[in-house]
């Protein structure tokens, strides 16, 4: 913030020539990872994400363990050639709070109660950032629990909203997020119609979050036809090789 960069060309594009309400495109596939029980990779414009799942097994060590439900740990990282300068390997303060936020955002689609005293460890690798990594990160982590057959309430899917020049837009890219005026991520679950996540980083006024918010559910509605036609794409092809 603070210097002013443009983020509108003359026609009223955007710098990567989308509309306002447009999604960057996606690219999404299940099961990548032959080790992992279960995985996913989106490509969300130049983002490159791969979420990894192990479990539930045995919480350990005991202490850690709860008598009624799984507990989820969450690893967000980028990775060190993840952004145009080297990023430091180790955990940075906003890794460990992202960490943090995405296994609160992703805990309450999982059905914890099924499985007491375990644990479900989640990964999400940035391979390479380009602003909404969380989302991304979120959105493919939720395909890596349903491929390692964790039972869900639904799929969650995620996308940032916010305001750039005065303008409510869908899916921020680095510069939008760097230099725009307001960041809203929100993760939504169309099937409880019910929001897992919502950050927010700027000012927008009240009219304009609720216009950024209806076209956040659009968006993460049409994301969530993609990781289903993402899962369908896993299991068709499973099928065909046994
Ligand atoms: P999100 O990726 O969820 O939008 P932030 O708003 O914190 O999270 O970050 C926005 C973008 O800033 C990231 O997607 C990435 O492109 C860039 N970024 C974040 N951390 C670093 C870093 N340590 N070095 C370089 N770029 C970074």
């Amino acid at each position: 913030m603070g210097e002013h960069v443009v983020l509108f060309n003359e026609d009223g594009s955007r710098t990567d020539g989308r509309g306002l309400d447009e999604l960057r495109p996606i690219r999404i596939k299940v099961g990548v990872l032959s080790n992992a029980q279960g995985s996913a990779y989106i490509e969300q414009g130049k983002n490159k994400i791969l979420a990894a799942v192990y479990g539930p097994k045995e919480a350990l060590p005991k202490h850690i363990s709860l008598p009624d439900r799984c507990i989820l740990r969450c690893r967000y990282h980028m990775a060190p050639f993840s952004t145009t300068e080297r990023k430091s390997p180790a955990p940075s303060r906003r890794e460990i709070e992202l960490s943090m936020v995405l296994r609160n955002a992703l805990e309450p689609l999982v059905m914890t109660s099924l499985f007491p005293r375990t644990v479900i460890d989640i990964f999400i690798e940035v391979l390479q950032a380009d602003g909404g990594t969380r989302c991304a990160g979120l959105t493919a982590a939720v395909l890596a629990l349903a491929d390692a057959g964790i039972p869900l309430r639904g799929l969650a899917a995620a996308c940032a909203v916010g305001k750039a020049d005065g303008k409510v837009i869908v899916d921020l890219n680095d510069l939008e997020d760097k230099y725009g005026e307001a960041d809203m991520p929100i993760a939504y679950n169309p099937t409880l119609d019910g929001i897992t996540l919502l950050q927010m980083d700027g000012i927008m006024s009240k009219e304009e979050v609720e216009q950024a918010l209806s076209l956040a559910i659009t968006a993460t509605q049409k994301m969530h036809k993609m990781q289903v036609d993402a899962l369908r794409e896993r299991f068709s092809v499973q099928r065909r090789e046994t």
